[in-house]
């Protein structure tokens, strides 16, 4: 069976989607900047040309999700989306501050660490699509939808499609501490409280597998869903 949804690796921990729809393909976050490249590299070994992808959606406001997104924009033709409250973001190239607090001690303490958080700006450029409301992807020849799921980046978004896959960017996070192989709640987060209301209202829509930013993808949601309080 021909998967809606490939993981691509885009190094330093962090995933990229393409999914693969029945009449079009789009992809789903860019990694850090200079990942055109590899990414474009990792869609021909699928059997994607650069002009196939139809759409670029970003799911939040972070560098390691929208820093290759002008390049690949230019090199597809494709247009991208990001809601509405995480655009100026994209606008200045860098993360908004008041996105970056951290959910754990350990991780304020790492956060000291000059460097570790990876690269803090990325070209800027004029998003096409800036949207506010869920909207289906149909027009782009994909059965599912993006959906606002804000408390990571005041315009966290996630994908869920028809199929029941769901991407969640850096709403659920592999969990840093158990090297990634669980899901777990983002490091940095705008609203953790937030957050935790989006990731459990995703999977009360039962998604069968979720992909994440770093980490994943996560087929077995039963203790998520159920005990996503207690966990997220
Ligand atoms: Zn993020
Ligand atoms: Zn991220």
């Amino acid at each position: 069976m021909t998967k809606t949804v490939i993981q691509i690796n885009a190094g330093n921990f962090t995933n990229v989607f393409l999914i693969r729809g029945h009449a079009g393909c789009a992809l789903v976050d860019t990694g850090n900047p200079g990942k055109a490249d590899h990414i474009l590299e990792r869609l021909a070994e699928c059997g994607v040309a650069p002009g196939d992808i139809r759409l670029i959606l970003i799911t939040h406001g972070h560098v390691d999700h929208f820093g290759s997104a002008a390049e690949l924009r230019e090199r597809t033709g494709a247009p991208v989306a990001i809601h509405a409250l995480d655009a100026e973001a994209v606008r200045q190239g860098k993360h908004l501050p008041e996105s970056l607090k951290p959910t754990h001690w350990i991780v304020a303490l790492a956060m000291r660490i000059p460097g570790i958080t990876g690269p803090d700006c990325a070209p800027a450029f004029e998003p096409d699509i800036v949207f506010e409301e869920k909207w289906r992807l149909d027009e782009y020849g994909i059965a599912g939808q993006v959906l606002p799921t804000p408390g990571h980046t005041p315009g966290s978004v996630s994908v869920l499609l028809d199929s029941g896959e769901a991407i969640m960017g850096d709403v659920v996070m592999g969990d840093f501490l158990r090297l990634l192989r669980r899901p777990g709640p983002p490091i940095v987060a705008w609203d953790l409280e937030q957050n935790r209301e989006s990731a459990c209202r995703l999977l009360a829509l039962s998604p069968r597998i979720v992909y994440v930013g770093h980490g994943g993808p996560f087929e077995d949601l039963s203790g998520l869903s159920k005990g996503c309080k207690e966990i997220m």
